[in-house]
């Protein structure tokens, strides 16, 4: 073997250190050097701090602390591994080995530690699983949901894109609105959200489909034409496109998408693989469906922007009314904003008490 810088020197001299108690057991080995499969029969000593290795009339020395052993298993041969590549498999029946080497300054790893200590691993295991379960139910959602809403709107948009251009391939159609019209909706809400929201990004987008609108990530806002028959004016009109942007303004969207598809999906989207929202864009349109919380922060924001735009905040109830009466009637889904439909009327009744006591005064350019 090629010794290197003070270890393992090649020792023929068998006069060498003094000996001590643990020296005076000897244990049989097979040397693997690593290279071939042949195994060298040696006899395996401890001196002072040295593992010793007898071979032949040759005595190799390695200090005990630069050597790693492996004794996990009751039955199974002690593996000692060297410097130089080379694993000694002593055969150790009586276990004597760890003690001595324990003698010899070398301390056993946790594992073995543990593994002899069942109440010690029992309670690491389920500290372990308490930990994962924990990290899984309330520390990862968490995490990504501080993440969601310290997420820059442009990265907010790389979400967007592909999820909207799914959900135009999957559910939407085409806009049927004339084109002025849709100009004069879009002017009219562009301008209230300039004034209540000036740093969000937000772009309202038309398409055709039963009454409805749902803010996507990124400041996406997509109209649905029908919503704009069930609205009886641009108060009403407002008050849900208001609300919409009150779920931007909260970072809602992105946050729910977030808890949909995971934070690891949407890293890959940030990474140009947008082929989780593609496939989980129906699940995604699912998730649109707000917590309680999250839909009364909406509305709290839609009734200012109502009134800071001198508009009826009653019409954000009126309009909600309208919509449920529809559903009632003619079937259909609910739309996103009365999603939390078992507290419908509570939610009512406070848009109304809310809404109460704003002056209505209509802006000039008024729509209808
Ligand atoms: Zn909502």
């Amino acid at each position: 073997m090629s010794a290197t810088a003070g270890i393992g020197v090649p020792d023929g001299d068998r006069s060498a250190p003094p000996v001590d108690v643990a020296a005076t057991e000897r244990w049989p080995a097979t040397r693997f050097d690593g290279r071939s499969g042949a195994g060298t029969p040696v006899m395996v000593l401890l001196e002072g701090t040295n593992l010793c290795i007898e071979e032949g009339g040759r005595t190799e020395r390695w200090p005990v602390a630069q050597t790693v052993i492996r004794e996990s298993f009751e039955h199974a041969p002690t593996m000692v591994h060297l410097p130089d590549g080379a694993t000694l498999e002593v055969r150790d029946p009586r276990r004597t080995l760890p003690a001595a080497l324990r003698g010899a300054g070398r301390s056993e790893s946790l594992v073995v530690r543990m593994q002899r200590r069942w109440p010690a691993v029992l309670l690491a295991t389920v500290a372990l699983v308490a930990g994962l379960s924990w990290t899984y139910a309330v520390g990862l959602p968490a995490f990504a949901d501080r993440i969601a809403q310290w997420m820059p709107y442009r990265v907010e948009a790389g979400v967007g894109a592909p999820l909207l251009k799914s959900l135009d391939y999957y559910v939407f159609r085409p806009s049927a609105l004339p084109r002025d019209r849709r100009e004069a909706i879009a002017r009219m809400f562009e301008e209230a959200a300039r004034r209540s929201a000036p740093d969000v990004p937000v772009r309202l987008e038309f398409r055709g489909g039963d009454a409805n609108a749902l803010a996507l990530p990124g400041g996406v806002i997509v109209l649905l034409d029908e919503l704009t028959e069930v609205a009886q004016d641009d108060d009403q009109l407002l008050g849900i496109l208001a609300h919409e942007l009150g779920h931007v303004v909260h970072r809602h969207p992105m946050r729910q998408v977030t808890q949909a598809i995971g934070l690891f999906a949407i890293a890959g989207v940030l990474w140009g693989d947008v082929s989780a929202i593609a496939a989980n864009a129906t699940a995604i349109l699912g998730a649109m469906h707000y917590s309680r919380g999250f839909e009364h922060e909406a509305d709290a924001f839609a009734l200012a922007l109502l009134q800071r735009e001198g508009r009826s905040a009653l019409a954000l109830d009126a309009v909600f009314a309208r919509l449920a009466e529809r559903v009632q009637s003619e079937g259909g889904a609910l739309p996103e904003f009365l999603s939390t439909h078992p507290e419908t009327d509570e939610r009512r009744e406070r848009l109304r008490a809310r809404g109460a006591g704003a002056t209505r005064a209509r802006p000039a350019g008024a729509l209808d």
